[in-house]
């Protein structure tokens, strides 16, 4: 498609199987986009600074080159029908130019407002979203003012560049505020209040070309050193505050017009009040049970929503489970798969990293079952069967 022949018109039709849809970045998120894509019997071009990838393994067309390459990225953009992402830290400049020659959906305004935590929190407190008590710290009276301001204990997260607990920093006393800044190397940073909460959830929210809206969850999320751990569909613990956590998921969307689909994860503090942790604008790993569990999965919808189809049903078939399988399993050899598997209800996903690392997601273990607890425990026991079994072997480090 050529810069002129993007009319307004053309950019507003729905793109129907067959089209080509361009993704931005090569993990394991952008893999199963291109599943659900080719399954819809779209073609999926990939672009990303990485050969090898979990997505480039899949997708049928790929482009390895550095997001800051205009030329590459007006190249790519030239030859899809959309683009779209699946990581969020990609340069404003790339979706920018991208933008003169395709749709880029979600747009470049919603990535930018969310890459930056103390953007999102300023955009979230302007729409009247509760969020965790925050101040921005860029200087030292900054932080001197904001330890006052948020108490103690907080923590202090980089404003760009955060994901799994990385570019973080937390103090339990006021004293400990300035070593816990110099941990992250005294960059711009959010302070934020540490929350007393008593669970922490999330909704998928996916918003279409013609602002049709469907909502998953709310999913319940048990972390480990800051990263997910479990995922649990329905929670019905969860239903008194599930109206509410759709109803603010939806005010997102809305907000920043999304296109697309994306994760809001709350904290549901011990008083029960909601208040947002964070947002992103992509499929997400507490959303990944979806596959397995629900008539439409997170990816098939991203898949709708950018090219304007109908959006599907977001209702689970039966209660589920997501264990995470980060490099930790590997730790002691090939991790058994067969003892995992003798279970019938254990679906296994890999993302086909060649490098098992510590802390570095791999894979996913999906259970479905009679209650979303027993699952759970079906799908932990599943995966320490991974590791009792294994035969030892040599732990390959970074
Ligand atoms: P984040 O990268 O902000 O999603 O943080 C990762 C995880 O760290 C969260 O899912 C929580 O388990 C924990 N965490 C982050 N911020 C806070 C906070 N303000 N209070 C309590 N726990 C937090």
């Amino acid at each position: 498609m050529t810069a002129n022949a993007m009319t307004t018109n053309n950019r507003d039709r729905a793109i129907l199987p067959g089209a080509t849809l361009g993704v931005l970045g090569s993990g394991q998120l952008g893999r199963m986009f291109a599943t659900a894509a080719a399954r819809l019997g779209y073609r999926v071009h990939v672009f990303s600074p990485d050969s090898q990838s979990p997505t480039g393994q899949v997708a049928p067309q790929e482009t390895v080159a550095d997001y800051g390459d205009s030329d590459a990225i007006a190249k790519f953009a030239k030859a899809v029908d959309v683009v779209t992402f699946e990581f969020e830290n990609v340069p404003a400049l790339a979706t920018e130019v991208a933008s003169r020659y395709t749709p880029v959906r979600p747009s470049g305004q919603v990535l930018f407002t969310t890459q930056d935590r103390l953007r999102e929190k300023r955009f979230l407190q302007s729409i009247g979203i509760p969020c965790t008590p925050f101040a921005s710290v860029t200087t030292a009276e900054e932080l001197q003012a904001a330890v006052p301001q948020i108490g103690a204990p907080a923590v202090l997260k980089t404003a760009a560049w955060g994901y799994d607990g990385k570019g973080q920093a937390k103090f339990n006393s006021p004293e400990e505020a300035a070593g816990a800044w110099k941990q992250l190397d005294e960059q711009p940073a959010v302070c934020e209040g540490w929350v007393d909460y008593q669970c922490e959830l999330s909704v998928l929210v996916a918003r279409s070309t013609t602002g049709e809206i469907a909502i998953y969850g709310p999913i319940a999320n048990h972390h480990e050193n800051h990263i997910l751990d479990v995922s649990i569909f329905p929670a019905p613990e969860l239903d008194p505050v599930a109206a509410e956590a759709g109803e603010i998921g939806r005010t997102i969307v809305e907000s920043l017009e999304v296109v697309g689909i994306v994760c809001v994860e709350f904290f549901l503090t011990t008083e029960g009040r909601l208040l947002v942790n964070e947002i992103a604008p992509r499929p997400h790993n507490s959303g990944h049970l979806t596959i397995d569990a629900c008539a439409t999965s997170q990816f098939e919808q991203q898949v709708r929503a950018i090219c304007g189809l109908p959006l599907g049903s977001t209702e689970p078939f039966s209660p589920s489970a997501m264990v995470n399988l980060l490099g930790e399993v590997w730790q002691s050899g090939e991790p058994d798969w067969q003892a995992a598997m003798s279970d019938p209800s254990v679906r296994l996903h890999l993302y086909g990293k060649a490098e098992a690392r510590l802390g570095r997601k791999m894979g996913h273990l999906t259970v479905l079952a009679e209650s979303g607890v027993e699952a759970a425990r079906l799908a932990r026991s599943a995966r320490e069967s991974l590791v009792s079994k294994a035969e030892s072997g040599k732990w390959k480090a970074d």
